[in-house]
């Protein structure tokens, strides 16, 4: 796969509005700020490429890319605005947890963290949903060139650890956009996803 190649193709604001049905899908997923746009313009080498999710009016849709006819890549709003009213969040919730729970051309689910900040409340709903529906995860800590190397190695045993009490199913990577690392753990991932 060229993921070179992707496409900004929709938005959508409620799932039952998605008229694909045919093909996979991967999602990203992350709090906001979690550095999930810059993933995706890293992964597919444009720099412009998620700010579709990011301009205004879009912040809380379902936006899809597409990497081939048959292959997606759906970016779903980020969480976590502590400020925002109760109304938004719950919009929010709606539309990300009906996507999870009810999408089956998902196929794999790419959980961001910041690995200065993981694992916060609405992760471990996230996580939750995806044991409950049986979705393959891989975790990213991004911004890992925030901190030193060793602690980096070190945040990533704390993570694994935690993860494996509570899931099966799952991988995890450091990630830095700004320092092209685990760029390429992902694009496996992926491809690996897609292939199965
Ligand atoms: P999103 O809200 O989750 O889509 O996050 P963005 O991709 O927009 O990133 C949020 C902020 O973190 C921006 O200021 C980015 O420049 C910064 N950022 C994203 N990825 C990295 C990274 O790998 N390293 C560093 N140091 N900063 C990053």
């Amino acid at each position: 796969l060229n993921y070179k190649q992707t496409k900004f193709f929709k938005s959508y604001s409620k799932i039952h509005h998605i008229e694909i049905q045919d093909g996979f899908e991967i999602a990203f997923i992350g709090y906001s700020n979690s550095g999930k746009s810059s993933s995706i313009n890293s992964l597919t080498c444009q720099k412009k490429l998620a700010r579709f999710s990011k301009t205004p009016g879009r912040t809380q849709l379902i936006n899809f890319f597409e990497v081939v006819s048959d292959f997606r890549i759906v970016d779903l709003p980020g969480y976590g605005y502590a400020k925002a009213p109760i109304l938004v969040r719950e919009k929010w919730e709606k539309i990300v947890y009906n996507y999870l729970e009810k999408r089956e051309q998902l196929k794999g689910l790419v959980l961001l963290m910041d690995i200065r900040y993981p694992l916060k409340k609405l992760d471990y709903k996230i996580i939750d949903i995806a044991i409950r529906n049986n979705i393959s995860i891989l975790v990213l800590l991004t911004k890992c060139d925030k901190i030193k190397v060793h602690q980096q190695k070190i945040q990533l045993q704390i993570v694994y650890k935690k993860l494996c009490s509570l899931l099966d199913n799952f991988q995890i990577e450091l990630f830095s956009s700004t320092k092209k690392i685990g760029i390429k753990k992902l694009e496996l991932k992926l491809n690996y996803w897609y292939n199965q």
